[in-house]
């Protein structure tokens, strides 16, 4: 199992000023009040994730995905989001001990990502990614309301999702 050490975030939706989470071994929980960021936690995971459409990150347009300043203070330029994997067992095939992937969007909605702060291209961080079994869009990753949508779903449709969970739609 890939291990997530931490998670920054600077000029990410609420998250104006440079914001650290640290993740412990086990269990993690994200606590607050409503309207509090919680959410917006999630989105910069799946952000950072390579997540492309910007609806499924809760936002209108990308731009949206950068802090807006509220009523009365300066917006970012830019939003950032970091995500540092624990690499001491060598899951991912670079000689370092944790792994950092970064991306960064602009006003104009473009993308740029990093790993261990040098430029790569998307699927590049895809690529590196899916050695941790990590995917985006993965069914690992369980959204607000994800959960309705499986029990509301049609019986066939709900069929598919567990095929593809259990991996053996690959082979229709
Ligand atoms: P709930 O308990 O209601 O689910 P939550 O803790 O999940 O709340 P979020 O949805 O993560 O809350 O955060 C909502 C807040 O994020 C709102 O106050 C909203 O204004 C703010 N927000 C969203 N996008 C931006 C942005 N681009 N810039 C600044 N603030 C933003
Ligand atoms: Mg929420």
């Amino acid at each position: 199992m890939t291990k997530i050490n931490g998670l920054v975030m600077h000029g990410f939706k609420s998250f104006a000023k440079r914001t650290e989470l640290i993740f412990d071994n086990k269990f993690n929980v994200v606590l607050g009040p409503n309207g509090s960021g919680k959410s917006n936690v999630l989105d910069a995971l799946c952000f950072v994730l390579g997540k492309r459409s910007a609806k499924s990150l809760r936002a209108e347009k990308a731009a949206n995905l950068i802090y807006n300043g509220g009523k009365s203070k300066t917006p970012s330029k830019h939003a950032e989001v970091s995500i540092i994997f624990d690499n001491s067992n060598k899951t991912f095939p670079i000689d370092s001990e944790t792994i950092k992937v970064t991306r960064i969007i602009n006003q104009s909605g473009q993308s740029v990502y990093k790993i261990n702060d040098k430029r790569h291209t998307r699927q590049q961080v895809l690529d590196l990614l899916a050695l941790g079994k990590i995917n985006p869009d993965g069914y690992n990753i369980i959204l607000q309301g994800d959960i309705t949508n499986f029990v509301n779903m049609p019986p066939i449709e709900r069929r598919e999702v567990l095929a593809e969970i259990a991996g053996i739609s690959i082979y229709e």
